[in-house]
């Protein structure tokens, strides 16, 4: 675009671009959040275009995820804004979008050569979507809609079956190691199908899409997918996106990859060229300076498929949009052959010719015989006639010479007096013009503030969300070190306890040894006072033994002695009985007795009777003492 120099062919601009995103760039995954339109922000969008007269045509087409309340409020607003710029009111239409004058002069000036703003939404199947994007986008009144996939439900690696995977989004690209590209084709083609033939659309926006990292699938299997591409488009009576923006963003760095993809966009424009299916050209620019990006590229392949004509959305329905001119007819209007002047191919009646010459007709001689009388007569007849009526026709000319000279004079003070006039009247315009200008640069002054003012606020917002993650992830980060913590001491408790235990067990078996030990001993110590009872107990039965025995002993002696006593004692008695014996036989009374018992006996009687009965008188006192 920059290269004024190289001679640019005019059909360029001529293409008509029928994807852009005026809401902006994409942002990361997580942070894009719906982005409500202004009339502002579409009134400039086109303003871009209109300033560079490139393209010509062009429709706004932004995500069905960035959609809000707002938007179909703001699409009419900019709708009736650019009808007051095309019919050159520029105030009111300054006023409505909410611009600066100048914007709506660029505007107006590009609507009345004849530019075109048409808008309309890219729809696709992102989930982030509110569900009731699609009711937004039909109060929007949309020129067109572009049907497109982006996104793929697949099984995640971590996140399970069902997953929305944003797989032309490079934040999820390590994802296609995972699907593989055979798998990615499959699902991405069941999925556009679908949506083609169930789904409000007018054009199959970027076709190409999951190319986008380089994962082509094998090329016969591409040129199937072309078909059934063209086969269900053919069917729903869609257009196909011719999408530029794989030139000079996605592959602009990779010339392998743009081959390929100028390749294989060839193959489809032919396909669809020879079934009918109409193309659009899209840019899908997400900035101002990217609108009819590399449509010179675009206009080479348009050449090669022998493509003139292609589709643009007007007023809601899809118009077919000749480009300007065949590259032949422009071949041939730069040496254009000179036309025969007077013919009846020039298009030109003979008045007009006449006044091209300036304004003198000349009737063509004709040829008169000659040699008669008659005829020279008549031929001198005639000649007088048309020389007096020839000198008529010059009075009469002088006349109206004269008569004209004289209107010339008056026109001349009529237009010098109104020359005075509309100096004057040009000098007011000047100064109204003056006061516009300056009310336009203090309105300009307002706006800037207001936009600074916008921006700040912006850009604190922005801030503030970074805050409020780096707090997310502060706290996250806290709680995960806390989680950790817990976790340590929880360990650091249950080793504790465990030590604890063992300690006990520990003291518990010393303790079990200890009384064993001290069981053991008590036995022991038992065992040696049995022992010791039972060698006292011996000890005392050998003392009491010896003691009986010397008892015994000292009984016997005593009864020995006793014995021996009575024995004496008895003999003594004996001896005192004889002597009684002796004296009574002496006496009376003792021979009496002695008489009525006989009379040797008793003193061989009580011999024998005194011996023994001491001994069984000590027996039987002997016998009844254990007894008792
Ligand atoms: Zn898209
Ligand atoms: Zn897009």
């Amino acid at each position: 675009m920059n290269n004024k120099d190289v001679e640019r062919d005019p059909r360029v601009d001529a293409i008509p671009d029928v994807h852009g995103h005026a809401k902006g760039e994409h942002k990361l995954y997580a942070e894009e959040r719906p982005i409500p339109y202004t009339a502002r922000m579409l009134f400039l969008w086109f303003f871009h275009a209109c300033q560079r007269s490139s393209p010509r045509f062009m429709m706004v087409a932004d995500h069905m995820n960035y959609l809000t309340f707002e938007d179909p409020a703001a699409v009419n607003l900019v709708r009736r804004a650019l009808k007051l710029a095309h019919a050159g009111d520029l105030y009111g239409a300054a006023e409505t979008a909410g611009v600066e004058v100048g914007h709506a002069q660029v505007v107006s000036e590009g609507l009345r050569r004849g530019m075109h703003y048409s808008i309309g939404a890219e729809v696709d199947n992102d989930p982030r979507s509110r569900p009731d994007a699609q009711n937004i986008v039909d109060a929007m009144r949309p020129d067109a809609m572009i049907r497109s996939v982006h996104f793929l439900t697949i099984d995640h690696p971590e996140l399970g079956a069902g997953y929305q995977w944003a797989f032309d989004n490079p934040e999820f690209q390590q994802l296609y190691e995972h699907v593989g590209i055979d798998k990615v084709w499959e699902l991405y083609m069941a999925t556009l199908l679908d949506a083609i033939e169930k789904l409000p659309g007018h054009i199959v926006g970027h076709f190409y899409v999951p190319t986008k990292f380089g994962h082509w699938p094998e090329d016969a299997k591409l040129d199937q997918y072309e078909n059934q591409l063209i086969d269900a488009c053919a069917a729903r009576g869609m257009a196909i996106e011719l999408n530029s923006r794989f030139f000079y963003r996605t592959f602009a760095d990779d010339e392998h990859s743009k081959r390929r993809y100028r390749n294989v966009n060839l193959r489809l424009l032919k396909k669809a060229k020879a079934r009918g299916v109409g193309i659009a050209v899209g840019s899908d620019a997400h900035s101002p300076k990217d609108q009819g990006n590399s449509f010179d590229v675009i206009l080479e392949l348009l050449d090669k498929a022998g493509i003139n004509e292609l589709v643009f959305p007007v007023n809601g329905r899809m118009a077919r949009v000749a480009l300007r001119a065949t590259e032949e007819l422009l071949k041939q209007q730069a040496t254009p052959p000179p036309p025969p002047i007077g013919s009846s191919v020039s298009g030109f009646g003979r008045a007009e010719l006449a006044a091209r010459d300036g304004g003198v007709y000349t009737e063509p001689e004709y040829t008169t015989k000659r040699g008669t009388k008659a005829a020279l007569k008549a031929a001198a007849a005639k000649t007088a006639a048309a020389k007096a009526a020839a000198a008529k026709e010059a009075a009469a000319q002088a006349a109206i010479a004269k008569a004209a000279a004289k209107k010339a004079a008056a026109e001349k003070a009529a237009a010098e007096k109104a020359a005075a006039a509309a100096k004057k009247k040009a000098e007011a315009e000047k100064k109204k013009v003056v006061a516009a200008k300056l009310a336009a640069a203090k309105k300009v002054a307002a706006e800037k503030k207001k936009l600074a003012a916008a921006k700040k606020a912006a850009a604190k917002k922005v801030a503030l969300e970074r805050k409020r993650v780096a707090v997310a992830a502060k706290k996250l980060n806290a709680a995960n070190k806390k989680a950790a913590a817990a976790k340590k001491a929880a360990a650091k408790k249950v080793a504790f306890e465990k030590k604890r235990a063992a300690a006990a067990t520990a003291k518990i078996n010393a303790a079990k040894k200890a009384a064993a030990k001290k069981a053991a001993l008590e036995k022991k110590r038992a065992v040696d006072a049995a022992k010791k009872i039972n060698a006292a107990k011996a000890a005392a039965a050998k003392k009491i033994a010896a003691a009986k025995k010397i008892a015994a002993a000292k009984k016997i002696a005593a009864a020995k002695k006793a014995a021996a006593a009575k024995k004496a004692a008895a003999a003594k008695k004996a001896v005192a009985a004889k002597k009684a014996v002796a004296a009574k036989k002496a006496g009376r009374k003792p021979a009496k007795r002695l008489a009525a018992r006989g009379k040797p006996r008793p003193a061989k009687k009580s011999r024998t009777s005194a011996s023994k009965r001491p001994a069984t008188k000590s027996g039987s006192k002997k016998k009844s003492k254990p007894r008792r």
